[in-house]
């Protein structure tokens, strides 16, 4: 990324949009209600996107799009999803920082080019925005020149580049989307699973490092691709294989097509398997569950500790909890109940909402806890806002020591790949050793499981990982801004 003061203008302009995760889904099923279908894949997928969700539809002929802000369940009802006819659907669920919470960025993107029209749903984040953006003749805070209007998300640059190629190099086969595809995706670095869509075909495509996870999926009469598998079981079907990096995937009435555009690199995310995927997907054939529970044992073998019992923080600590619980042979129990109606805390929009959203969320269970010397387990701590809360209310409800364990090592380093974690200053790790952070925590005891161990228990090949967030190693190169360079030079404060 070069830094000229034009490209870091346009960087800063998009700044708030860095850190979009996201959930994609698409089916193609002539004679099956695929509105219907993407509508469970999305709920399914609800987990990595809570801020707004769409479903487009083609019948053939035209593609109808409904989108709003809220969950699956509060966009969608019968009257909504029954004008979805069609034989070809995608879906998207989409959460992002503070800023850019607003309907105009909610997805599935649609474009209309001449007579044609296509659909695009994006997980992940693009690292070359700047200089995309430069080649669409876009200026600094400005918005991209188009039907996209003054849109600045990366997406909206893809979108842009596709409908530029529709026009100018126009088809008579049927096949632009997908030929547009093939020049535009080898101009894109960084982070991409996307699901597209024109009237007849559905498209599936993982960047060649897969930093998102993207399944192929067979259902009856049809196929599927999503984000997870757990997408592919809440609609009966059965997973065939994951979109390889540097794949595209072309579903039509003749079946599947298979297109490389780059060299596959697998930097799969290694967060999606300490806390963003389901527990029930698979990610490189391997149960996220059963993963996370090697990594609680791993801890335990670790980091062991003299306690009465081992707790998880509801929900992303329970399997990493129950495999320390077995390894340390310290009994397993619940000191925390989770309000099953409130969602991931990191939704709500600001700091101060987030601090009080932990107390709505977790409430500790008083007389399993009293007296208690406790080892307590999550799977990360990223800004250390509910960590923190959760260590004053067990101390509070009469724990006689609370012994931290973090299944994942400390989170130094801002993903700009489409994890949502905010920007380096607000990782509580950026800028303090285990020891202060002890300190803050206001803990007995703190370990976090160390990077080797991590990879060892996520039971797949410890090089196909992106571990930027952990190790600040980056594959791809990343934006200037907030980089680790940056924030060397000028460790952020912290009170
Ligand atoms: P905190 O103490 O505020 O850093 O919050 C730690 C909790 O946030 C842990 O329970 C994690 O499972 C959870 N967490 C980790 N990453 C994310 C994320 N990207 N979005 C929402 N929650 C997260």
């Amino acid at each position: 990324m070069s830094g000229s003061p034009a490209e870091r203008a346009i960087l800063r302009s998009l700044d708030t949009h860095i850190g979009e995760a996201c959930g994609v889904f698409g089916v193609y099923a002539p004679g099956h209600p695929v509105a219907d279908l993407t509508y469970l894949g999305l709920y399914a997928l609800q987990h990595r996107g809570q801020e707004s969700a769409g479903i487009a539809v083609s019948d053939g002929e035209t593609i109808t799009v409904v989108k709003d802000m809220g969950l699956v369940a509060q966009v969608f009802d019968e009257r909504r999803l029954a004008p979805l006819q069609g034989h070809l659907a995608i879906g998207h669920v989409r959460y992002s920082t503070t800023g850019c919470s607003s309907w105009r960025n909610a997805q599935p993107l649609y474009r209309s080019v001449a007579e044609a029209g296509f659909a695009l749903g994006h997980n992940g984040n693009l690292t070359n925005t700047a200089a995309l953006a430069d080649d669409l003749g876009m200026l600094p805070g400005m918005g991209v020149v188009g039907d996209a209007g003054d849109s600045t998300t990366d997406s909206d640059l893809v979108a842009e580049l596709l409908a530029r190629e529709y026009a100018e190099h126009p088809r008579s086969d049927g096949r632009d989307l997908e030929v547009a595809l093939e020049r535009v995706l080898p101009r894109l670095a960084g982070a991409f699973s996307f699901v597209l869509m024109d009237e007849a075909h559905l498209i599936g495509v993982r960047d060649p490092h897969g930093f998102r996870p993207l399944v192929l999926g067979r259902t009856e009469g049809g196929f599927v691709v999503a984000s997870e598998t757990a997408a592919l079981d809440i609609v009966g079907a059965h997973h065939v294989r994951d979109v390889e990096p540097g794949e595209m995937i072309v579903i039509d009435a003749s079946g599947v097509r298979s297109r490389r555009f780059g060299d596959p690199s697998p930097r799969l995310c290694l967060f999606e398997f300490v806390y963003f995927a389901r527990p029930d997907s698979e990610l490189y054939g391997q149960s996220v569950h059963a993963a996370r529970q090697r990594m609680g044992e791993e801890l335990a073998r670790q980091a062991p500790v003299a306690a009465d019992m081992v707790m998880p923080v509801p929900e992303s600590g329970i399997p990493a909890a129950q495999g320390f619980a077995r390894a340390s042979g310290i009994p397993y129990g619940d000191g925390l109940v989770k309000n099953r109606y409130v969602g991931r805390t990191f939704i709500q929009p600001s700091q101060s909402l987030r601090g009080r959203g932990v107390r709505l969320k977790l409430n500790p269970l008083v007389e399993n806890i009293r007296g208690k010397r406790l080892v307590v387990v999550d799977d990360s701590i990223v800004r250390g806002t509910t960590t923190r809360q959760v260590v004053a209310m067990l101390r509070e409800a009469g724990a006689t020591e609370v012994h931290f364990r973090v299944s994942s090592p400390p989170y130094r380093w801002p993903c700009f790949y489409g994890m949502d974690t905010g920007r380096r200053s607000e990782l509580l790790a950026a800028d303090m050793s285990v020891g202060e952070i002890r300190g803050f925590l206001g803990v007995d005891s703190l370990a976090y499981l160390e990077l080797d161990r991590l990879l060892a228990a996520t039971g797949a090949g410890p090089g196909s990982f992106c571990t930027a967030c952990l190790s600040g190693d980056y594959p791809v190169p990343v934006p200037e801004i907030d980089s680790k360079h940056v924030l060397e030079a000028e460790p952020a404060a912290r009170a």
